[in-house]
């Protein structure tokens, strides 16, 4: 593999496709071991840890997007709700607490840190949880880019949701657009001029999943949330684990105008590009027009749709249906933009 032949890191091992899964596998899950639990080694949005008749789900996310501040969110509300939604994407959708561990270089502006502060406090109130320890560290000038914050979240559940969990048959639900996030910070970054119509999607989805999961009690057989490499790459990692083909139809796919344009504009293809309050939902085929409906009932779901299906052929593939025609999709090495959360 590439990833240790050079012996150093790209940014490509950061950017949630192949090469990271690779590094992941190589080297940090070394000799962890693995055992009655969901673990590391199994790379799922988070752990689950045995407690009595309840699984203990624990997640941990460093956020680093640059620029820290873009429309629709800033790092404060992208560190809560990337936590809040990882739990939920395991089937916990009551967060018990967050911590939160903040690195700031020094000269960063302390009205900058109360402006991302507030934006935590708020997104907690959003999903129903609060900071319940923290930790500060000051880096000198240079040592670190501007703030780093990491945010890890526990939260009971009964129903562990897996995102290894699709069978053949079952539907794919997206609970709304793509590529709205890595659009919108891409065009801040480079003042593409194009930020006026696009804005992060930052959400937390744990209402939301709550809602669909109850829409259909035990039919929901797989949930992921499509960050970094977008779509593309939740779709291939639950398809590769599932041990089933997934055909996603081209024309059902929900994409605003302004993510068409920008990807257009980029050469950048919006299936790839990370999503920050957007879920891929697996359910099976007899529940899933009663899911749809449910989410669709809910503020962040009125764009979802029903996107593909999966097969028990061609396991671990992604097809893409154009309408004219089935190409695969390649996993992408990494998602093409970095920095993007
Ligand atoms: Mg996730």
């Amino acid at each position: 593999m590439t990833t240790l032949l050079d012996g150093r890191i790209a940014l490509k091992h950061g950017a949630g496709g192949r090469a990271m899964r690779t590094l992941i596998q190589d080297v940090l899950l070394a000799g962890l071991g693995s055992g009655d639990w969901i673990g590391a080694d199994q790379m799922d949005d988070g752990a689950a840890i045995r407690v009595g008749d309840a699984w203990l789900v624990i997640t941990t996310d460093s956020h680093v997007v640059q620029p820290a501040f873009f429309p629709g969110g800033d790092i404060g509300r992208l560190a809560v709700c990337g936590t809040v939604n990882d739990l939920a994407m395991m089937g916990a959708t009551e967060p018990l607490g967050l911590t939160c561990a903040v690195v700031l270089e020094e000269g960063f502006a302390r009205e900058s840190l109360q402006r991302v502060h507030e934006s935590m406090r708020l997104a907690c109130l959003e999903s129903g949880t609060t900071i319940v320890t923290g930790d500060t560290k000051v880096m000198g000038r240079g040592e670190v880019d501007g703030i780093v914050i990491n945010t890890t979240g526990v939260a009971l559940t009964h129903t562990l949701v897996r995102d290894a969990g699709l069978h053949a048959g079952d539907r794919i639900i997206v609970t709304g657009t793509i590529g709205d996030h890595g659009l919108a910070v891409m065009a801040t970054r480079h003042q593409l001029g194009i930020e006026g119509t696009l804005r992060s999607d930052v959400a937390p989805l744990n209402a939301l999943v709550r809602t669909a999961m109850a829409a259909a009690p035990g039919a929901i057989t797989a949930m992921k949330d499509p960050t970094r490499g977008g779509l593309a790459s939740a779709l291939h990692e639950m398809a590769d684990k599932g041990r089933v083909g997934v055909v996603l139809e081209e024309n059902a796919l929900p994409v605003s105008d302004a993510v068409r344009g920008a990807a257009e504009l980029l050469g950048i293809d919006s299936l790839h590009v990370a999503n920050e309050g957007k879920a891929v939902i697996g359910v099976r085929a007899d529940a899933a027009d009663a899911v749809l409906r449910a989410i669709r009932a809910h503020p962040l779901g009125r764009e979802a749709a029903i996107v593909g299906t999966c097969l028990a052929e061609r396991p671990g593939l992604l097809v893409l249906d154009t309408g004219f025609g089935r190409r695969l999709i390649a996993e992408p090495e990494g998602e093409p933009l970095p920095r993007i959360c």
